[in-house]
């Protein structure tokens, strides 16, 4: 049975290097017809807090991620947040103790920065001394007695080489002597990360542990540990380290980094999903545009390559853009638009927005565009752009046309596309002009600007009596500049 668990600490926003491993956990579970968990490490009780657990949650659903097991939902190894295990790593300490796989050391910190600089200055790879592991019971009630605190460290069995086949990596192997001996429980009682993740993953029976790369340096200590309480151990699938376009690790230098900056700017869920699958992944057909379902089905996680994947901030809006102009469905879009749209305070019904949102939705790529390409359909007293003036001045026939066709629609019962597109003709034939010099002027009636949507679907959306108002409005403004 095929387990796996996206463990986050809830000390920030789901950044894009976590949400891609939660991503990857989910696909991997879907894919084997397995189960996901996700399991809350607050441990850092200083940085943890409700408030990021609470919107971690709400980012992971928005990008479409569900587990089966969790600190909502509940399940059969709860519970799933580590600040209510705290009894049960207590156990598991209790048993190293037993089985002599632990010690106290009494060294305080100054003791141990200054063993660190020295192995530094000497060129070795700092690494703890040993100075408490054979203490003798009565060196140790001295210490005490003299009121020092101590951390619990695990004894590293000497010169050992730790070797695991990782799915991603291929073989791994790491030498003992690199780190030395390791705390499991700090000064103040509280048990380290290397010690809880491996009890809550055997005991949450998690057959694969899928993580980042940076963990990799903390699995040969977590081996020593399942080896240590006698727990099978799980697989190990370690995915690649993500770089910016310059690649150094991804990071808030590199912009926004978090999916909830992602998401206010108007990413689409699926186009981040697909997105992010394709950080160490690619599908098997030459399109880099595929579904959730198709992943799915196509994913296999000795496909991910073992090589750092390099964020490439222009492919995905791009890449949303296509989910935006061609995967989803109008009327879905539209309600995803709709508090985009009440952002920019451009206040509608459903249908109005819908129209809106069909007729600029190939001009989009992130729904925070709405607030440019959308104007026209919401604003009515514009500024006229320096451009737009410009051309009005350069091209003297250019109030003729506007006042011409004010005329025209004025005389017409209503307006849409075909009406507008007769109407121009006439003008065409009457004033003899055509082309830019037909079109333009009235865009810029319009809209103040020399660029930007179709005209004839705006008269359409906007209706005969604001078009009227607009062009009132442009004539005075425009006959005096
Ligand atoms: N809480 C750890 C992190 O956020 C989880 C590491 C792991 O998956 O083992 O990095």
């Amino acid at each position: 049975m095929v387990r796996v668990r996206f463990a986050p600490s809830p000390t920030g926003y789901l950044h894009l290097g976590n949400a891609r491993t939660a991503l990857f956990n989910y696909i991997f579970a879907r894919h084997e017809g397995g189960k996901l968990v996700l399991r809350i490490e607050d441990t850092d009780k200083e940085r943890s807090k409700k408030e990021y657990e609470d919107m971690l949650i709400d980012d992971l659903k928005w990008l479409g991620i569900e587990w089966d097991e969790g600190p909502d939902v509940g399940g059969e190894y709860g519970p799933y947040r580590q600040s209510e295990r705290t009894h049960i790593y207590n156990e598991y300490l209790e048993k190293l103790k037993q089985s002599g796989h632990v010690y106290k050391c009494y060294c305080t910190p100054e003791e141990l920065e200054e063993e660190r600089k020295k192995a530094l200055a000497e060129g070795r790879p700092p690494r703890y001394s040993g100075k408490c592991r054979n203490l003798t019971e009565e060196e140790r009630k001295e210490l005490e007695e003299e009121g020092k605190s101590y951390v619990w460290r695990f004894r590293v069995p000497d010169g050992e080489t730790i070797v695991f086949e990782d799915l991603i990596k291929g073989v791994v192997e790491i030498n003992v002597n690199e780190f030395g001996d390791f705390v499991i429980v700090r000064s103040d009682g509280s048990p380290v990360y290397n010690f809880v993740v491996v009890v809550d993953d055997a005991l949450m029976k998690i057959s694969h542990v899928i993580r980042g790369e940076d963990h990799l340096s903390n699995t040969p200590k977590q081996i020593l540990i399942y080896r240590a309480l006698g727990f099978p151990e799980p697989k190990f699938a370690h995915l690649p380290i993500i770089l910016g376009e310059d690649r150094s690790k991804l990071s808030k230098r590199h912009g926004a980094v978090s999916v909830r900056a992602f998401r206010d700017e108007g990413y689409v869920s699926e186009a981040m999903f697909n997105g992010l699958a394709l950080l160490g992944w690619h599908p098997k057909r030459d399109s880099e545009v595929i579904l959730k379902d198709e992943i799915i089905k196509e994913f296999d996680i000795r496909d991910i390559h073992n090589a750092p994947a390099v964020f490439d901030r222009a492919k995905l809006k791009w890449l949303n853009g296509v989910y935006i102009r061609e995967i989803l469905d109008l009327d879905d879009l539209t309600n995803r638009a709709i508090p985009f749209f009440k952002k920019f305070g451009y206040e509608a019904d459903f249908d109005y927005y819908k129209k809106v949102m069909e007729a600029i939705r190939d001009s989009i790529e992130v729904l925070n565009d709405i607030k440019e390409r959308a104007y026209p359909f919401f604003v009515d007293e514009y500024d006229f752009d320096e451009d737009a003036i410009a051309f009005i001045k350069e091209n003297q026939n250019s109030l003729n046309v506007i006042k011409a066709f004010y005329e025209k629609v004025k005389e017409t019962p209503a307006l849409d596309k075909q009406t507008f597109k007769r109407l121009t003709k006439e003008i065409q034939k009457q004033l003899k002009v055509k082309g830019k010099q037909l079109f333009m002027p009235i865009r810029i009636a319009l809209t103040g600007k020399t660029s930007g949507v179709d005209i004839a679907t705006l008269v359409e959306i906007i209706g005969k009596d604001r078009v009227l108002k607009r062009l009132e409005r442009a004539i005075d403004y425009l006959s005096k500049v």
